[in-house]
């Protein structure tokens, strides 16, 4: 169990929240947000759900992340009653403060662990939250579902795999328009350049790289944006497991 100061200082880090993103929670949103860190510390203790719970931390590495990830897109920010899927959420990140902040948008929060998403399902009914729905699945069976596929205007997708991976799972799930949106900590020239490649393959340009340092640590943060500009090729994506086994590659992306 959080103490109330660990409480006291999140509430007060969201007041002081940095003017860097050009958004301001609301005071209800403080209060979701506080909420939010209780129930995820409390459901902690049954599920592995995250190795950041101190106060500060959470807020840097869960809240803001999870917010500069659409804030710092601009073409994501202007994104009206959009549909958003968030592929292997584990305890809710980025998708569940993204619904929070954005009560418009519709977004579902993917995950292949049925504890996790149970959790989060009743973690949603807690906080109010309508506009969420809930799938226990793996992203490369959800992505060859008519339900799924080409449905939604925007996929995120953090700490699941590289970039071909994430590319894979991500790019069948969107619409032609749609935005893939990467959440890293290092990236290379070198994986810009596979993932170009790959995502080509898949239906999809890199539209853009934007580098950001944490307001609180200054950790360094890559946030990518992948557009989807045609049709994903059926094939893709492939059976469970072989994106992880047999990730696209440069070559794989141009020999066929
Ligand atoms: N996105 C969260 C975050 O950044 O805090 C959780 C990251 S956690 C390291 C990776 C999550 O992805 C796990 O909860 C795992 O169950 C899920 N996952 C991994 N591969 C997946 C797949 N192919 N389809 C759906 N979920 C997957």
């Amino acid at each position: 169990m959080n103490t109330v100061s660990d409480l006291d200082q999140l509430r007060q880090g969201l007041q002081d929240w940095p003017t860097s993103l050009d958004w301001q929670p609301t005071p209800a949103q403080i209060a979701a947000f506080c909420q939010l860190y209780e129930d995820i510390l409390s459901g902690n203790q049954r599920l592995n759900l995250t190795r950041i719970t101190a106060p500060m931390e959470f807020l840097e590495k869960h809240l803001w992340d999870s917010m500069a990830g659409i804030l710092l897109c601009p073409a994501c920010r202007q994104l009206s009653g959009a549909t958003v899927i968030d592929i292997g959420t584990g305890g809710g990140f980025p998708g569940l403060p993204i619904a929070m902040a954005w009560p418009q948008w519709r977004v579902t929060l993917l995950d292949s662990t049925r504890k996790k998403i149970l959790f989060l399902e009743d973690l949603g009914y807690r906080l109010g939250l309508g506009n969420v729905d809930f799938v226990v699945d793996r992203a490369e069976g959800v992505g060859q579902q008519n339900q799924h596929r080409e449905q939604y205007d925007l996929a995120t997708i953090r700490a699941v795999g590289d970039g071909a991976v994430c590319a894979e799972y991500g790019l069948p799930l969107l619409k032609v328009g749609g935005i893939l949106a990467l959440y890293r900590g290092q990236w290379s020239p070198e994986e810009g350049d596979r993932l170009e490649r790959v995502s080509q393959q898949l239906g999809g340009k890199v539209l853009d790289i934007i580098p950001a340092a944490t307001p609180w640590t200054k950790a360094q943060r890559h946030f990518i944006y992948v557009i989807k500009e045609k049709p994903t090729p059926s094939e893709f994506p492939r059976a469970i497991g072989i994106p992880t086994q047999q990730p696209l590659t440069s070559s794989t992306a141009l020999s066929s």
